[in-house]
């Protein structure tokens, strides 16, 4: 593979990685998506939204966030030297908003007078609303009633900005009924109002957009470091739940002779329905909108899911991700919940830094390929921060002193 194509050949114009990717949605669906497809596309060549995107970026993101040098907790570990891009300092505490601002713009730009989203944990709809607001449009965020219990600080965060979330109580109240929602929503809205993905997933343009509106966690990093160090790191890291971080960090560097790790959530082990490693256990599959690496059984319904990090439980992946997998360029590997808690603990000890726990996983993979390299400098993005998950950690594992630890 010839890397420094690799931006003009792929996706291609009907939005395959290779095999994965495309846009399988209902018939109604089609034309807006498409339409959305088409305007990305003049787009993302103007200097006109290019730049007005920087200077969101700059002024109002906090951007570019810093690359910081691990200095105790590489010692700690040995004479490797770990890095931190820190995501978990842009505005609203990570990498989400990147691809919302994006978003909205792109909606802004368009016209559109709405954004719809659905979410999960509630990280998507926060991000989405900060966006929502900045831009002066309406916001409708769909979550399950479920959800919307456990996530109640989210919950008002977004009803302050200015969201309105729209309560799904069908089936099982949670995360897929809240996109079955968001779409019709969508279908009945579509000439003012644009749907806006959390990751870098779903049906085409959206892996390639929010890709692209990611890629700024990459290309900083890429400079900071080399401006820090005079080189490349021999390592990038970054975890792996829909794709997004990891997809703007891993872009960066896919043409360097760099070694790159997208880590996924092992969970409480390899069983069925404990995890959410859905590259490293999954198998080819269609889901909402893409093919991919699926977690699924014999009749295609896909497998629940778990992670302590809310953020990474899907039973899919981005479809790129897929790609890289199949080409051999990333390497994907795991973390278990045990070993993303320790790093919690770790980095909020030797480095001042409480990182969320989706973030910990990719931390906590570093410090174990730190100690087998020895040598050299690991690159890890850091995509958010902790405050969201103390409450649990403290519940479930005091404040860490007395907890064994697999690796201690
Ligand atoms: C949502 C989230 C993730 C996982 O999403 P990706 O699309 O895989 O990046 C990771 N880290 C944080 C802090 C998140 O909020």
């Amino acid at each position: 593979m010839d890397y420094s194509r690799y931006f003009r050949d792929y996706p291609d114009k009907d939005g395959y990685f290779g095999e994965y990717g495309g846009r399988h949605v209902p018939p109604e669906l089609e034309k807006p998506f498409r339409e959305v497809a088409d305007a990305y596309q003049s787009i993302c060549h103007s200097a006109e939204f290019i730049n007005e995107l920087r200077r969101i970026r700059r002024e109002f993101q906090g951007r570019p966030t810093p690359v910081y040098h691990c200095n105790r907790l590489s010692r700690h570990l040995g004479n490797c030297q770990i890095y931190l891009k820190r995501e978990d300092l842009n505005h609203t505490g990570a990498h989400k908003l990147n691809h919302c601002m994006g978003e909205g713009l792109l909606a802004k730009f368009l016209g559109k007078k709405k954004l719809i989203a659905e979410t999960g944990a509630g990280q998507h709809g926060v991000a989405l609303a900060t966006a929502a607001a900045y831009f002066g449009l309406e916001c409708e965020i769909h979550m399950g009633l479920v959800d919307i219990a456990k996530q109640a600080p989210n919950v008002t965060r977004m009803k302050i900005l200015g969201a309105k979330v729209v309560p799904v109580s069908r089936g099982l109240q949670t995360l897929k009924e809240a996109v079955d929602s968001a779409f019709e929503s969508y279908l009945a809205s579509y000439e003012d109002s644009i749907y806006c993905i959390g990751s870098a997933l779903g049906p085409h343009p959206f892996p390639l957009m929010v890709r692209d509106f990611q890629m700024c966690v990459g290309l900083e990093a890429r400079e900071q470091f080399k401006e820090m160090t005079g080189i490349l790191p021999d390592a990038v890291c970054a975890c792996v739940g829909g794709g997004s971080n990891s997809a703007g960090m891993f872009s960066a560097f896919l043409a360097d002779p760099v070694d790159i790790y997208g880590v996924e959530p092992l969970g409480r082990g390899p069983g069925k329905g404990d995890h959410a490693a859905s590259i490293t256990f999954g198998k080819k599959g269609t889901l909402h909108g893409f093919d991919s690496y699926v977690l699924e059984d014999e009749n295609g319904n896909p497998d629940p899911v778990y992670s302590i990090a809310s953020g990474l439980d899907y039973p899919s992946v981005g479809p790129e991700h897929a790609f890289w997998k199949d080409l051999g360029r990333v390497n994907y590997v795991t973390a278990t919940d045990e070993e993303a808690v320790d790093a919690f603990f770790k980095l909020s000890r030797y480095e001042g830094i409480i990182p969320a726990l989706e973030s910990a996983h990719a931390i906590a993979y570093a410090m174990r390929l730190a100690k087998e390299m020895q040598t050299g400098a690991i690159l890890v993005n850091c995509s958010g921060r902790g405050d969201k998950d103390v409450d649990y950690i403290v519940e479930r594992f005091g404040y860490g002193e007395n907890y064994k630890f697999p690796e201690a």
